[in-house]
């Protein structure tokens, strides 16, 4: 599953008065046009009302050449038009939002000064022609001053989007020599964070309206704006078609492998197959329409995403400064303090963000899908290429090869356990960013069971015929080993023949902090208390850059491993899990089983592996990075790569009803699956989260699933002795 992005942003035409005279241009004016500071502060109100986080700031090239706007500027207290347009950005930065400016081409003086109160900025190289038709009247349309401020931009370290126009005049041999001369400017200074690749569109005339307002107006219309009809080119623009649209995709990812390539999905239907062609983002879906070809709206993101989602791609938020520039030595510290307080999700650590960008080598699946078939160990390269797959016959061959890797090790019984969960408390302090069930201790939706409640809920289990007690919870700022040690001797108290299966590696690592004890003293003493093993949760991905993002103060991988090695160590096995479908990329992905098989290859203590695919509604990082539930399709493929990931070190792979639902659970019997996981009884992590799926199932839900896949069901325990065996029903002759 390949991610496509997008910024959530807004628009404002501060100034459309410009110098120059270009003529595919429907947004400049040579009359005053400037927002007065009400006008700009209205509009930054407007703006946060909908959610933007960037504020895309468009303007005229230097609107003070007219003498009205030079005058309003002075009456508003500014000696030029930079000036104001900083102010703009600080209100905006004070409003939570990073601003984006494009002013035109500008001296170093004043990309310095705005530097200081924007995430990024930005200017379109156009083209590499200098005498086009379309640029008569404005001189710094010429090439050589653009790519001065580009340059300029690099020295100064400004994350920077330039881009190309696209049938302007220039012939198909120029667009790849601006491409050349962009990539020329980005090997010095490292500053371009992506290219645009923008299509011209022939204009309708407007008769004096403002594109801010035809732009909004189209943008409420939706594809029904009457505006959008084509209109006659003009006898200077170029032919384009798509098939050289996507030949400028490849060349951009060919000489820039490591910058973003935009195409703006509202100037032509091509924005879907660009993306198979490699485009990696869809630029900023402006919440009040595109100033520039103001008469076409951009689609909902709700149809991006559906329209991508059936390519196997994802689409999440981006902010405007891409995630490889946010650090000091890029931003302003007042700007990186807005990045940190309000959307630290989107900050990378340790490598994560789009320069690791890696290729995705689908000629390696087929050998993969027969090594991996044959229980060998994959390269990361193969793994990620697996995850990233999307042509349906490999796909099949993936479920295929998934499908006889668990008929060798598992054979064809479908397993469960009949078991309860209780998460006691929901409190935590970590705050992890995924999460839907933590919650502050003066949260009204906080809750910490009794020992009252606790004992109603083991005897309930007791009666419903539980074998299992899965005891979960918060990281409870209150309690220390012993409380911990408490919930389990109490457990054991009320019903010693329940096996107890407890405790996050998160919830140990807070259990050795709070003691000053090692893991395997913790451990030692957890045992004595009665716990028989430990879930392998709080794995989230296995790659620090991933952690770092979605959940910056939990554990990193090496506490992980080391905790999970000592619960090994002193005979407590485990499960391993991986929470997947959200901002992870596939080589992450690949890492992960990486550290999982290297693992077990040292300890054999994995009991099995269960793939959690994230429930975005009610998390913040559904919420901040757009994150959609993923679809059945990418969710059954992941659950067969898991399969073939492991080979044959981890014998049983677990279908997870709570999060994928019990009929998709059911279908990924033939995905590799061989185990329904438990009843449950109650789950409060999911369904906080917004999971649908229900809390609890009888053993009778479980086999019957397992029947309806063809297959023989049996009741295990934890540790996977098999209790009872339910056969397929004998149909009648
Ligand atoms: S995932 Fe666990 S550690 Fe993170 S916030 Fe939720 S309850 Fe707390």
């Amino acid at each position: 599953m390949r991610r496509v992005t997008f910024s959530r942003n807004f628009t404002i035409s501060l100034s459309r008065t410009c110098r120059c005279y270009c003529k595919y241009c429907a947004f400049a004016t040579h009359r005053a046009h400037l927002y007065a500071p009400d006008e700009v502060d209205r509009l930054l109100d407007q703006a946060t009302r909908r959610g933007a986080k960037e504020l895309l700031v468009l303007t005229g090239e230097r609107p003070e050449v007219n003498a009205e706007v030079a005058a309003r500027l002075a009456e508003y207290g500014h000696a030029d038009f930079t000036s104001y347009v900083a102010w703009t950005c600080e209100r905006a930065l004070e409003s939570g939002m990073l601003p984006h400016t494009n002013i035109g081409v500008a001296p170093p003086e004043d990309l310095a000064r705005l530097r200081e109160v924007t995430a990024s900025q930005g200017l379109m190289l156009e083209s590499i022609e200098p005498d086009l038709a379309v640029h008569q009247g404005s001189p710094t349309k010429h090439p050589a001053r653009r790519l001065e401020t580009i340059r300029a931009a690099g020295e100064l370290k400004i994350p920077f989007t330039s881009g190309i126009l696209v049938g302007i005049g220039e012939t198909p041999e120029q667009r790849v020599e601006a491409l050349e001369a962009l990539a020329a400017v980005h090997a010095e200074y490292g500053h371009l964070q992506e290219i645009i690749l923008q299509n011209f569109v022939a204009h309708p005339r407007y008769h004096g309206r403002d594109p801010a307002e035809i732009a909004a107006d189209a943008q409420l219309a939706g594809d029904d704006s009457p505006l959008a009809a084509e209109q006659p080119m003009p006898g200077w623009a170029t032919e384009v078609t798509l098939d050289q649209m996507a030949e400028l995709v490849a060349h951009s990812r060919r000489l820039m492998p490591d910058v973003g390539v935009q195409i703006p999905p509202n100037l032509s239907d091509w924005w879907a197959p660009l993306v198979e062609a490699g485009a990696t983002d869809l630029g900023g879906l402006s919440a009040n329409g595109d100033h520039i070809s103001p008469e076409h709206p951009f689609p909902s993101v709700h149809r991006i995403r559906r329209e991508l989602s059936a390519t196997g791609h994802a689409l999440t938020e981006r902010l405007c400064v891409y995630p490889q520039y946010m650090d000091s030595e890029w931003i302003e510290q007042g700007v990186l303090d807005v990045i940190k307080q309000r959307y630290w999700s989107f900050i990378p650590r340790r490598g994560s963000g789009r320069r690791e960008e890696r290729p995705i080598r689908s000629e390696l699946v087929p050998a993969a899908i027969a090594r991996a078939r044959d229980g060998e160990a994959l390269r990361p390269e193969e793994l990620t290429a697996l995850f990233a797959e999307t042509r349906p016959e490999a796909i099949e061959d993936i479920r295929q090869a998934a499908d006889e890797l668990r008929a060798e090790l598992a054979g064809e019984v479908v397993t469960y356990v009949v078991n309860r969960n209780i998460n006691v408390s929901n409190i935590c302090v970590v705050g992890c960013a995924f999460c839907g069930f933590g919650q502050g201790k003066r949260s009204p939706e906080a809750y910490e069971h009794s020992r009252e409640d606790f004992a109603v809920r083991v005897a309930a289990a007791v009666d419903f015929g539980a074998t299992e007690l899965c005891i979960q919870s918060g990281i409870h700022p209150d309690w220390a080993l012993e409380d911990y040690e408490g919930w389990l001797r109490f457990a054991k108290q009320l019903a010693p023949e329940l096996h107890l299966h407890a405790y996050s590696a998160m919830e140990v690592d807070h259990m050795c902090q709070t003691s000053g004890l090692s893991p395997r003293e913790v451990f030692e003493r957890l045992r004595e208390a009665g716990l028989g093993s430990t879930p392998g949760t709080a794995a989230e991905v296995l790659d620090d850059g991933v952690r770092e993002r979605i959940s910056p103060n939990k554990l990193p991988v090496a506490r992980w491993v080391e905790i999970i090695e000592a619960s090994h160590a002193v005979g407590l096995r485990s499960t391993v899990t991986v929470m997947f479908g959200h901002i992870e990329e596939p080589w992450e992905l690949a890492e992960h089983m990486r550290v999982v098989r290297e693992l077990q290859a040292r300890t054999g203590g994995f009991t099995e592996f269960v793939p959690l695919s994230f429930i975005p509604f009610q998390t913040l990082l559904g919420r901040t990075h757009g994150v959609a539930e993923i679809s059945r399709e990418e969710n059954l493929k992941h659950t067969a790569v898991f399969r073939l990931a492991l080979g044959k070190s981890i014998p049983s792979l677990q279908a997870s009803w709570v999060k994928m639902g019990l009929e998709a659970a059911t279908e990924a019997l033939s995905w590799g699956v061989n185990d329904l996981g438990g009843t449950l009884m109650e789950e409060s992590i999911s369904r906080m989260a917004g999971s649908q799926h229900g809390v609890r199932l009888e053993p009778e839900d479980l086999i019957g699933a397992a029947h309806r896949a063809g297959r023989p069901a049996a009741e295990r325990t934890t540790l996977y002795e098999i209790r009872r065996r339910h056969e397929l029903p004998v149909l009648a002759a």
